[in-house]
């Protein structure tokens, strides 16, 4: 097959640019990089876009973010609206009850429905291609050669890494994964099942020492959404053996009471089943070259930090804008990035190893729900991300039919 040429000359200023990732970074950046004239194309490995999944909530500037896309409204039409939820025993009693502020944010919603939301706000005016990855990544001063798995080869001028926390592009820009990805002790599956207890916007929360699990009703009590989480250091396992992934979990539950019997039998049954430790990127500098990372692939701050989405969007907006206002030159754009986020990013993970370290306390009483409800208005502010206006043309009307 012919190699596709899509490098701009060599003196002029960056303008292609491929992603790898479209689930929370990759879409939002590509919207950001198309009103700002660049040319992104967008490459997933999954066949297509991931719909549902776990719930994730929003805090502060993101926001504004999807506010500036234009999708403020939208996305607050999809909050899960979730109420109190209520800490159950081995026998089912509920002694304490987890007030919503605690766990979902200034908005909550479910990841897939988010993912949707932003591939929907730009697949007209950006190209996506499903059912791929990038295999190799050459640089040259002109700009970078990729190689997919599936695909002819093709060059870009820039490469964005916006594919998660076990990152291909940066295993390949910048080494094996064990350098950079830090483990925070807590491992984690999630998955989706019939709401078979009736609850009514609401879930229920189990603790025992060392293990958790909890269920939550999703898309208005129709679904729920279940998860356990243990506690370990290192555990060996197959990243690609769901079946042995769910066994882990069983042989760690397999004496617990209240509901965890059935929701072991549901999880056996989930074709959605998503297992994986806690954990967070740590990395001196998220770019190299022509190459840059974004979100969870260059800093993921764990699970427990609630703010791994805002990053990702705040991320996007804050990478396309300084491109922009280089007019293109990665060099500078890729310093004043990183300038700008640093300081947020080392906030979140800061929070994210407290929220590990707590993660597994003894079960709490009511007056320690209540203390962290009175605080959580405390906990989820950080210190405000300046967003910068990047001067992109004004957002289009939808009856102009573009973005
Ligand atoms: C159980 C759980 C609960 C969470 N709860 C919250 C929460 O309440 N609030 C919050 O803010 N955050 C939460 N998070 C974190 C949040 O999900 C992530 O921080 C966020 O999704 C990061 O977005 P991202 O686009 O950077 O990466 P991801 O969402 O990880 O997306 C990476 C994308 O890249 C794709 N990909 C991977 N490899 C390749 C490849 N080789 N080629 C092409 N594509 C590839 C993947 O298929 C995926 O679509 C939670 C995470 C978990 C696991």
């Amino acid at each position: 097959m012919t190699e596709t040429t899509e490098t701009t000359t060599a003196a002029a200023a960056a303008r292609t640019v491929l992603i790898s990732g479209a689930s929370v970074a990759g879409p939002a950046l590509a919207y950001w990089l198309r009103r700002h004239g660049f040319v992104p194309t967008v490459v997933e490995r999954a066949e297509t876009v991931r719909e549902g999944g776990y719930a994730v909530d929003f805090r502060g500037e993101a926001l504004d973010v999807l506010d500036r896309m234009g999708l403020l409204e939208r996305i607050r039409e999809l909050d899960t609206e979730m109420g109190d939820a209520a800490m159950v025993d081995a026998e089912g009693r509920q002694y304490a009850t987890l007030p919503a502020v605690v766990f979902a944010g200034d908005l909550e919603v479910l990841k897939g429905d988010l993912t949707k939301m932003l591939y929907e706000a730009t697949r007209d005016d950006v190209e996506y291609v499903f059912g791929d990855s990038i295999a190799t990544l050459e640089e040259d001063e002109h700009g970078v050669r990729v190689t997919f798995e599936r695909g002819a080869p093709r060059r870009f001028d820039l490469v964005v890494g916006a594919d998660g926390l076990h990152s291909r592009t940066r295993a390949l820009a910048f080494g094996p994964e064990q350098q950079f990805v830090r483990h925070l002790g807590i491992y984690t599956a999630v998955f989706s099942l019939d709401n078979y207890l009736g609850l009514k916007n609401t879930g229920r929360l189990y603790a025992a020492p060392g293990r958790a699990a909890n269920i939550f009703t999703a898309r208005a009590d129709a679904e729920a959404r279940a998860a356990f989480h243990f506690a370990a250091e290192d555990v060996e396992y197959d990243r690609h053996d769901l079946a042995g992934q769910r066994r882990l979990i069983a042989e760690r539950f397999s004496e617990d009471g209240w509901e965890i019997p059935r929701l072991l039998h549901e999880m056996a049954q989930a074709t959605d089943f998503f297992f994986d430790a806690n954990a967070q990127v740590e990395m001196d500098t998220w770019s190299r070259g022509r190459v840059v990372l974004l979100g969870d692939a260059g800093y993921c701050a764990g699970p427990t930090s609630g703010r791994g989405t805002s990053q990702a969007l705040i991320g996007a907006y804050v990478l396309a804008g300084e491109l922009a206002a280089s007019d293109g030159d990665h060099s500078t754009a890729f310093a004043a990035y990183e300038r700008e986020m640093r300081g947020y990013v080392t906030e979140h993970q800061a929070l994210g190893r407290e929220g590990a370290e707590r993660f597994f306390m003894p079960a709490p009483t009511q007056e320690i729900l209540d203390m962290l409800a009175a605080q959580a208005p405390e906990n989820t502010r950080t210190t405000p991300v300046l967003l910068r206006d990047y001067a992109a043309p004004p957002q289009p009307t939808p009856a102009e039919g573009t973005l």
